[in-house]
């Protein structure tokens, strides 16, 4: 079945007799002109109706779906969990990053007869997308990994990202949905404060789950219960997603024993913080995205990184809106007066900073960074990589 989806540059309605000559069965279209014979389906929104179809088919089902958005880590948390959770369940989780208005029907869609639990990614950038995307999935469990400076375009300041991220709690709080709360994170305790139905995860020992952070370094070591569990993942950051992937794991009474070989075999993809060795260097590949609050994450981490010869480069964060200036020189004053390691900073954000060090270099474009790089010649180093996807610095990586 095709869905004649309208975006700003196409109208998928035009597509649709292409799609019947391909293959498709029907069509679903929102355009009378394109609906000639019984083979088109003519709605008044396909977008609607795509999204009423998955959550006819959602109820239909009727399995537990875990819900997660947050403004950092869902997708490496939404993996973790479901690296645990299909160890004994038959498990349908979101594919790599379908997480919005079209992703999350698909994403539903796919769930079938057989599926026993649904993991769905949650991503906004705008207020009511959370409650949109909760109204579609219906969720019996939900989570928010957190609450960070990401989008702050969209949401206008972070007391806006926690109202819209908090979407997802209400949701939860008003069909008495359970929510898995990080007791480590202040925002999230006080946001489900007067709610009862919760799932406590957390150091503290009134926790339902207690889960302890042991090492960082280089990868996140934990200890739950008896165990002590090594991931791949780098970052301390990365101790509340796998820490939540615990806490549902207990709560869907996974074995110990398998919730540690699924944490342990999970390897983080798409340069999230990847550990990759290049000739004689060792880098931390975090190109994949940034936003001040994950970058200061990577940067604290990597800071406290036993390691000598540490270099760092660091892109432009984008979708900042009006507070770019302030947050790129934020990073550049926290830089200044950690000084972790020389350091290259790119994109036309950081190239406007004020920099009173000469250990931080500024370039205003790639093409800038790679003249330098192939005049001087990085080796036997310590690399942390980080930037927003639209600065692709995993490009680095061919001039190491
Ligand atoms: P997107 O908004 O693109 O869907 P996401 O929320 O799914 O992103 P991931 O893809 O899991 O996030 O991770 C992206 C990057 O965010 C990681 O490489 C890491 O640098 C950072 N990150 C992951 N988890 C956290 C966290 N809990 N707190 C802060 N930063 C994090
Ligand atoms: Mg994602």
């Amino acid at each position: 079945m095709f869905f004649a989806l309208k975006g700003e540059n196409f109208n998928g309605n035009t597509f649709a007799e292409k799609a019947l000559k391909e293959g498709a069965k029907y069509c679903v279209v929102d355009e009378k002109e394109y609906a000639i014979n019984k083979n088109y389906l003519l709605v008044s929104d396909v977008l609607k109706t795509l999204q009423q179809l998955a959550t006819y088919h959602r109820k239909q089902l009727n399995i537990p779906i875990i819900a997660l958005t947050g403004s950092n880590g869902k997708t490496t948390t939404k993996e973790l969990i479901n690296a645990v959770l299909s160890t004994q369940f038959k498990t349908v989780a979101t594919q790599g990053n379908l997480n919005n208005h079209i992703g999350v029907p698909l994403t539903l869609l796919k769930l079938t007869k057989d599926t026993q639990i649904g993991i769905i990614e949650m991503g906004a950038n705008h207020h009511k997308e959370i409650e949109l995307l909760s109204n579609i999935a219906l969720p019996d469990y939900g989570l928010i990994t957190n609450f960070g400076k990401a989008h702050i375009e969209g949401f206008g300041s972070i007391e806006g990202v926690i109202k819209a991220k908090s979407e997802l709690y209400d949701h939860l709080k008003e069909h008495n949905k359970l929510i898995f709360v990080n007791e480590n994170d202040l925002t999230q305790v006080k946001q489900t404060e007067e709610y009862n139905n919760l799932n406590k995860f957390g150091t503290a020992s009134t926790s339902d789950s207690v889960i302890e952070l042991v090492s960082t370094q280089p990868f996140v070591t934990i200890r739950y219960k008896e165990k002590i569990i090594k991931s791949n993942l780098a970052g301390t950051y990365n101790f509340n997603n796998i820490a939540v992937a615990i806490a549902i794991g207990n709560y869907f009474k996974i074995d110990l024993n398998n919730i540690v070989s699924a944490i342990e075999s999970y390897v983080p993809t798409n340069n999230r913080s990847q550990l990759i060795e290049k000739g004689s260097n060792t880098i931390i590949m975090d190109a994949y995205n940034a936003n001040p609050t994950s970058m200061l994450a990577a940067l604290e981490n990597f800071k406290q990184l036993e390691k000598n010869y540490k270099i760092l480069f660091l892109g432009d964060m984008f979708e900042l809106g009006s507070t770019a200036e302030e947050e790129h020189q934020n990073i550049v004053n926290y830089l200044e007066k950690n000084n972790i390691g020389n350091t290259f900073l790119v994109g036309k954000n950081f190239y406007k900073t004020k920099v009173n060090i000469t250990s931080i270099l500024k370039f205003e474009t790639f093409d800038d960074l790679k003249a330098e790089l192939q005049l001087n010649q990085i080796k036997n180093k310590f690399i942390l990589i980080k930037g927003s996807r639209g600065m692709a610095l995993e490009r680095i990586l061919e001039l190491l």
